[in-house]
This record gives structure tokens, sequence and C-alpha cells, in this order.
């Protein structure tokens, strides 16, 4: 292990559901090549923040609302023009719930794939299931449920290089099996779409957390740093200063923003 290796991470989008003017939806990239989520200009946003879309060796799906897969046509579409012979065969893992089959069967027709020898090509798919960790020489990933309409994982990422551990919740209303989840984690991105004050129906119902929800996880878990992600923009200062209340190292993820994490001392 060497421990002078930071573990990075890319936003390439913070916002919910919707992009906002100058914003895409919530998508980051891990150490250049492992992305989370895919945004409406998720490949776009990779020009835009010094990341080759040619790089991304594993994509990683929290769950299967339109918001988290709609750029994978345009990314399958920039591969198919971009990737060389030399290169080889396109290699791409891509890891996510059981819907995820469904999504990628219809990209690839919505492509008409069958028509273009550059399409021939198929990324391996890994179902991952809670409890059942996958694991590679770069790092491990396991998972367990979100509180959400659609099935979702939040996940624990392990990098090899440095034991950096990431927790990251996809899409999820206020759950406590998540804190057990990220137990520990140098950084947590938690799904903060409500302003802290939101009127709520009911955590099943809403499916999504405010601020305070997020932080409330964050320490309960006793992680080392919590970002907050998927969220509006309308009354974030006041939603940061009732969350730090709580839980004191956290912050809003900013699109384009790099953070650079190293193994925490001792
Ligand atoms: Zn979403
Ligand atoms: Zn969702």
């Amino acid at each position: 292990m060497n421990l002078s290796t930071p573990t990075s991470l890319t936003f390439l989008g913070t916002a919910d559901a919707v992009p906002e003017a100058g914003r895409d939806v919530a998508s980051f990239v891990v150490n250049g090549t492992h992305l989370v989520d895919m945004g409406w200009y998720s490949t776009a946003q990779m020009f835009r923040y010094g990341i080759d879309p040619l790089k991304i060796k594993t994509i990683i799906l929290t769950h299967c609302h339109q918001d988290h897969y709609l750029g994978l046509p345009q990314f399958f579409f920039y591969w198919s023009q971009r990737w060389r012979p030399e290169m080889g065969t396109p290699s791409l893992t891509m890891i996510g719930p059981e819907d995820m089959l469904k999504v990628l069967e219809v990209t690839w027709t919505f492509l008409l794939a069958e028509r273009y020898p550059e399409f021939i090509w198929r990324p391996d798919v890994h179902i991952i299931e809670p409890g059942e960790p996958y694991e590679t020489a770069d790092y491990s990933l396991s998972a367990c449920r979100t509180r959400h309409p659609v099935d979702g994982r939040c996940y624990r990422f392990v990098d090899h290089r440095n034991g950096v551990a990431v927790g990251f919740t996809g899409d999820t209303a206020y759950h406590e099996p998540i804190a057990e989840q990220v137990r520990d984690v140098d950084l947590l991105l938690h799904d903060a779409t409500f302003p802290f004050d939101y009127p709520r129906k009911g955590l099943d119902q809403d499916g999504h957390s405010t601020a305070i929800d997020a932080a409330r996880i964050a320490k309960m878990a006793q992680v080392r740093t919590l970002m907050l992600m998927h969220y509006q923009l309308d009354r974030c200062e006041e939603s940061l200063r009732q969350a730090a209340d709580i839980f004191s190292n956290v912050s809003y993820a900013k699109e384009g923003q790099t953070v650079e994490i190293l193994p925490a001392q001792g």
C-alpha cells in the first residue's frame, strides 16, 4: 500500500433529478477511472473537468432512476467514435442493481447497435446484491439497500492502493442501516435533496434526505468527512449551518470540484 497516494474524486454534477443552468445532476469519477452514476451530460462534463472518457474502466450505478443513467447512450456513442483499434477491444465493467440489465438492453437498442460494427462489444456486467462484496485488483465494493422507491444501493468503495474508504448513498431517505454500511469511512457522500425544513410527507413517500438527515447518519457512522450531494441550490447555506450543528466536517459537493483523500494518520 502507498499511503501517500491520494484517492481522488471529481464531481461532474451535484444537482437532483433535473439540471439547472450550469449544473448537471449527481455524478462523479473516482481516480479518473471509475464513474459513479451517469448524469444528463456526464461525457461532456468529463471533457470540461479534464477526465478522458476513454479511460473509464467501471461504471457503478446506485439505482436506475433516469437521472442516474440518462447519459449512457452518449457515453457509448463517444466510445464507438473515438476508440481506436490499437487500444484493443473496449473493456468496461458495469456494476449495479438488476434493473441495470433492462437499461443496458434498451440503450443498445436505442443506439441501433446491431447495424454498426463499432457497437459489437458489450460491457461486463456485475449485479451487486447487499452482503455480496465485489473485489477487483484496484478496489473492493460492498452495498446495502437504500430507502427509495426503486431498488437502490448505498456503496462502500475501498481503494486498494491506500486503504481509503468512500461511502456513497445514491438517493435515499433517512435510513439507519446506511450508518453500518459506511461506518468509519474517510468520506461519505449523502443524498441531501431537500432543504433542512422540508415539510415531510413520510420517509418512504419522499425517498430523499435533508442535510440534517445526512449529518445524523454521518455522526452515527463516525465518518471523517461528509459531503452533500443531489441537491437544489435554494436554502443551501441555511441547510449547511443546520447540518454542521450535528456533524461539523460537512460541505456541499460542488460541480467541477476535485477532492483528494489521504488515509487518516495513525
Ligand atoms: Zn436522483
Ligand atoms: Zn432516485
